[in-house]
């Protein structure tokens, strides 16, 4: 038994607990947040069941996939991507959750290796309405869903946020339930979606209680992030 295998348990409870409060049966994945985390610590929690790991860097994801080649681990891209690692992005991930502009598809769509399946992507919405934050607004987002399925070597398979962080709960649910809203409006151009990717440590039980199919959570498994590692 090693360190991770109770912090994953206790997150699975509380998955299947926020489930239960409003009648859901489907699945729920869990992506684990890697970011500044060690390759050791990785392997543990892999070792202890997790098999998606969600990565914001690429050199650091990179350097810890090459020490972690023999676990069958599932790589997520989820942070801010610059036009000039989509190469790298495209190469070393099976989803990339963070797609916010069609610049930024078609480069990824150009690099996908044809040896590989389609990747897996998610158009990251702007939920809270702030200009700084990134994340394409509702209007982009139909255009950027068609530019993402006319790529034979993209999949699009849904919708991911990071809503403004807040204690508040009531703003949790309005800002996932705008997140969702997004989502279906996709879905009901004709769009087939399967992923809703919002809720992190501090909010998945809000997010899952308005459809999220996938949540990211790093320090309720980890613990707390050494940031200063990162630059
Ligand atoms: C860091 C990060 C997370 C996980 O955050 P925690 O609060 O540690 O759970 C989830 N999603 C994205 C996009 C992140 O950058």
């Amino acid at each position: 038994m090693n360190t991770f295998y109770d912090s994953l348990q206790a997150i699975h409870a509380r998955i299947a607990q926020a489930k239960a409060q409003v009648g859901r049966n489907d699945t729920v994945q869990l992506c684990a947040v890697s970011k500044a985390q060690s390759a050791e610590k990785i392997r543990l929690a892999f070792e202890a069941g997790q098999t998606i790991f969600g990565e914001n860097y690429v050199q650091e994801a990179i350097a810890k996939q090459s020490l972690l080649q023999d676990c069958a681990i599932e790589w997520h891209f989820i942070g801010p991507i610059q036009s000039n690692k989509t190469q790298l992005i495209a190469q070393h991930f099976a989803w990339v959750h963070s797609v916010d502009r069609i610049k930024i598809a078609e480069r990824l769509a150009n690099s996908r290796p044809t040896g590989m399946p389609p990747l897996n992507v998610c158009i990251q919405i702007n939920s809270s309405e702030e200009a700084t934050k990134s994340g394409t607004g509702v209007e982009e987002m139909f255009a950027l869903a068609q530019t993402i399925t006319s790529m034979p070597t993209l999949k699009l398979r849904g919708v991911m946020a990071i809503p403004a962080p807040t204690p508040d709960k009531t703003l949790q649910h309005q800002q996932f339930r705008r997140v969702h809203e997004a989502f279906t409006m996709l879905q009901q151009q004709g769009y087939a979606l399967d992923t809703l990717s919002i809720g992190m440590s501090d909010d998945f039980e809000a997010a899952i209680a308005e459809g999220a199919t996938i949540v990211r959570i790093g320090s309720a498994i980890f613990g707390t992030r050494q940031y200063a590692t990162l630059t």
